[in-house]
This record gives C-alpha cells, structure tokens and sequence, in this order.
C-alpha cells in the first residue's frame, strides 16, 4: 500500500464568533474580500455547531457574547475535544490578565478592540502560515507513515525515534517502495 498525500490547495475557512453586528459585517467583508469562506455565529450554541460539523481554518472568538458566555469557554471545549484549529481572540477587554487567560487556554494570538482590519488580517496571515498548521507530504506503507516535511516517522501512531541514517534509509526505500535500489 503506497500513497503520498501532496499539499492540497483548498478553500480556506474562516469561522467569525461576534455579536457586534457592525463589527462582524466589517470583519465578514474585509476576509472575503481577502477571499476567505466565511460562517458567523453571534452566539456560543451556533459557534459550537459550527465548529463541531466544519473544518475550519481558522477561528475568530469575540470574548463577550450576546448570550452572556465568554469565547474563551468556546476555545476550551475546542481544544478539550483536541480541535487545534488557530484561533484569535477579540475583545474590548485588553489587560494583560485576560491575554494571559486567553493564551493560557490554548489561543493562538489575542487582539484587543479597537483595532484595524489589517491588523487582524496580518494576523490571520501569520497563524496561517505557521509551519505546525501545515499538513506535509505524507508517504505511508502499512503501519509506517512519514512526514517529509517535518521528518518524523510513526508507527500504527506513535512516533518512532531513528537517527538521521536511519531515517534517510527508510525514507528512501518508502519512496522506492516496489523498486529495486543498489545496496549503495
Ligand atoms: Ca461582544
């Protein structure tokens, strides 16, 4: 069983969490312009629906929300359900005790409001570009999957530590899986 899975170029999805309407249609409208798919939800119930049947790229959270819940408890059961999908908190609160709350629950990055539509699209960018929200090129054989990119192996899952010989000899011989290579 050989399969190598590329980088898939795909629509990229942005979920926004805000209750403030003018807010969210400036923010709706600044990301498609930048040519993202958007789903807003003003609320926790919507945000966690959508969240639960989506893939999403990208997760915008506004911290206080229409129906009294904070967005850092919808981010919480987002990574208790070990969804690591980024995520960007908004709020109008900005002390660095709630930065910390949010960082500390598993936030990617925290903008206070006010702020402007670049910003927030630069930071989008940036989680964006992160390598760890990368998927690499995958070879696998039965149990044995490798990332390329990142150079790990793993087994049935669990990660199998090999020297860098090693790992050259198995990458090579997964990538010739079924021809015949030189001893050399
Ligand atoms: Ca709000």
């Amino acid at each position: 069983m050989f399969s190598v899975l590329p980088l898939q170029s795909k629509v990229m999805k942005i979920l926004l969490v805000e209750d403030e309407q003018k807010l969210a249609r400036a923010i709706l409208t600044g990301l498609s312009i930048e040519g993202w798919v958007t789903e807003h939800a003003t609320n926790s119930q919507d945000a966690r629906l959508f969240i639960d049947h989506n893939d999403f790229d990208i997760v915008i959270l506004d911290r206080m929300l229409e129906d009294g819940t904070d967005g850092i408890d919808i981010c919480k059961a987002m990574r208790a359900k070990n969804n690591m999908t980024p995520v960007i908190m908004l709020t109008a609160r900005n002390e660095i005790s709630d930065r910390v709350d949010g960082l500390d629950i598993g936030a990617d990055d925290y903008l206070g409001k006010p702020f402007d539509f670049a910003e927030l699209n630069a930071r989008i960018r940036a989680l964006v570009r992160r390598p760890n929200n990368s998927v690499g090129p995958l070879i696998s054989h039965g149990p044995i999957t490798i990332d390329l990119s990142k150079k790990e192996v793993t087994n049935n899952g669990d990660p199998v530590s090999l020297s860098k010989k090693e790992y050259s000899l198995l990458e090579y011989l997964l990538i010739n899986q079924g021809v015949t290579v030189s001893k050399d």
